[in-house]
């Protein structure tokens, strides 16, 4: 019989691989049986690595620069404990002497058996110490590896299995084209790992919980991508079966690819432009393939932490001239630098609460050789390729913020020749700078709604935390009350669009229908699913339904409503009512 575990269908499709186990470490868990003469050399090394792990942790509980608290110095204590503590290393022992396995897997042995016990306990505090085992052992395993590179080691397709994977490792790891899938224990819809995923192309579930330390290295899994289902230990009468939804899925997919040619256009005629969200220029043919009218918005946060070092003007010139290349797309909307928050990168700075911090703008406006080279780029581009580049400011919360953004831009516009207009917006995404809609009107070209922080700060409930269930949720009657009220608030008819993640959930597709905005941009592989439904609605029944979701107090009430509507009118892309809603 196989095993199965359920958890957040983060982004759609169905793969089959190879387990390769990833650590915040970057490595691969190593499976190689050792000789009877070999088991003394494993041993050394597993104890050599605990010692550098030790000394480790104590030079972080002495680095001042750290700042370091109480609370932060007894975890230290307590994972010196760990170390110490003569179970852990003893069962890893034992098991290198006895299954003559190899230090890491042997570790990652002992930590399966961990978390089989600790998942039998109640106690929720017992249960949170295994977080403390993992990350030893990640730690063990990183000192026990060296800097290998594990990617070239695994035969085959790959699936992705990490405790956690940061947003710039899930970008790093799936440039390899072996790469088909990724499931983690933690993580919620809108983080931005699960925004890379679904940028990919690439079937993800989260918050699997103990996935990561329940899987073998190099074992076959199948991901559900759909549902949220991973499946392993697939016997040979299952795999008939798994081959059959692998099938239905392939046409489902055909079959809703059929729609991006449509418009994005309702059944009485109103018309909402529909643009690809991309993290990557080379997202734009295939963005273009499902059926994108322009660029909504170009997050360029990947394109500055790639590498150890901020991108020079010349390399950013050159990234952003890609957005024209071949003529896909006549206009382009590129954001400015959105660091900070869930999105570490190389940045020097360390906050206690990055998602309030220096974050977006106020990033830019702090650093601003930084923001000067972007917009640099940006205009350059602008000049030589004569396009249109909508330039999207992040994380505006105050009016100085705009005023001074706007004064550095129009300053450095001076030394260029534009033909076309350089449209500056905001991104409205924290309940200050929905406050501020009508000045904000008076100084910018159009307004971009980020609906995931928007939804962050509106309920004080972070993006990226998966235990938080319906209190981060789109249908929170404070969600649609406050898209309503920016909606209500827009003055001088400013151009609107959607870039958060609620532009591409069918069920909120009424709100936005209703609410008249412009433009809705979402990843690409959504796009033909929502002009389908899209199709299939009319302005006149989301309008009413609109009015409905404002009088209901409850999300699951809002929930079963929109989804009635959709239920209700949905043609073209009925099956995947199934998994969607
Ligand atoms: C948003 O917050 O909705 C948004 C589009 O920006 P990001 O997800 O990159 O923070
Ligand atoms: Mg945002």
């Amino acid at each position: 019989m196989s095993e199965e575990k359920r958890g957040l269908a983060i982004s759609p499709g169905f793969a089959v691989g190879n387990v390769l186990l990833i650590n915040q470490a970057k490595m691969a868990v190593e499976k190689r049986k050792i000789k009877k003469n070999e088991i003394i050399n494993e041993i050394n090394r597993f104890q050599k690595a605990v010692e550098i792990s030790k000394s480790e942790i104590s030079s972080l509980k002495i680095n001042q620069d750290y700042g370091y608290k109480i609370e932060h110095i007894e975890i230290l204590d307590f994972n010196i404990l760990i170390l110490e503590d003569e179970i852990l290393a003893g069962e890893v022992i034992s098991t290198i002497e006895t299954k003559l396995i190899n230090a890491e897997w042997a570790l990652n042995n002992v930590l399966t058996n961990k978390s089989k016990e600790f998942s039998k306990v109640r106690d929720q505090y017992m249960r949170e110490r295994l977080a403390d085992f993992y990350y030893i052992a990640e730690r063990i395993m990183k000192n026990l590896r060296g800097t290998s590179e594990p990617l070239a080691d695994i035969k085959g397709n790959i699936i992705l299995v990490a405790h956690d994977l940061s947003p710039i490792d899930a970008l790093k790891y799936s440039k390899n084209n072996k790469v088909r899938g990724i499931l983690t224990d933690l993580g919620g819809t809108t983080s931005h790992t699960a925004i890379i995923a679904r940028s990919m192309g690439l079937p993800t579930i989260m918050s699997l919980r103990d996935i990561s330390i329940r899987l073998n290295p190099g074992q076959k899994i199948y991901v559900d991508g759909y549902k949220g289902i991973a499946t392993w230990k697939v016997t040979k009468s299952e795999k008939g079966e798994m081959e059959n939804l692998k099938n239905r899925y392939v046409s489902l997919e055909e079959s809703l690819l059929s729609f991006s040619k449509l418009s994005g256009e309702t059944k009485d005629k109103k018309v909402i432009s529909i643009r690809a969200n991309i993290e990557l220029t080379s997202e734009l043919k295939v963005a273009k393939k499902y059926g994108a009218e322009g660029i909504g918005m170009y997050r360029t946060e990947f394109l500055f932490t790639r590498k150890e070092q901020f991108p020079s003007v010349e390399e950013q010139y050159l990234d952003y001239l890609n957005l024209f290349e071949d003529n896909l797309f006549n206009e382009t909307t590129i954001r400015t630098l959105d660091t900070g928050g869930d999105k570490s990168g190389n940045l020097n700075h360390q906050e206690n609460n990055p998602a309030l911090g220096l974050r977006g703008i106020r990033y830019s406006l702090a650093n601003k050789e930084i923001f000067i080279s972007q917009i640099n780029a940006i205009l350059k581009v602008a000049q030589d390729k004569k396009k249109t580049i909508r330039i999207l400011l992040p994380m505006i919360s105050t009016i100085d913020e705009i005023i001074e953004s706007i004064g550095i831009i129009d300053n450095l516009k001076k030394s260029f020749t534009l033909e076309k207009n350089v449209p500056i917006g905001v991104v409205v995404e924290t309940p200050s700078a929905a406050m501020l809609i009508p000045e904000i009107c008076n100084y910018v070209d159009f307004l971009s709604i980020g609906t995931n922080d928007l939804i962050q700060y509106t309920l004080a409930a972070d993006r990226t935390n998966e235990n938080l269930g319906e209190i981060f949720s789109p249908f929170q009657p404070s969600v649609i009350r406050m898209l309503k009220f920016i909606m209500d608030s827009v003055s001088n008819q400013k151009y609107v669009s959607v870039c958060g993640e609620m532009a591409n959930n069918i069920a909120c597709l009424p709100v936005f229908i209703g609410l008249d905005v412009n433009e809705l941009s979402m990843n690409y592989h959504s796009i033909p699913k929502i002009k389908s439904v899209i199709h299939d609605l009319s302005y006149q029944d989301c309008k009413s339904a609109l009015d409905n979701c404002l009088k209901i107090t409850q999300p699951d009430k809002i929930r079963k409503l929109l989804t009635s509507v959709i239920n209700d009118n949905i043609v073209g892309a009925k099956p995947i009512m199934e998994y969607e809603i």
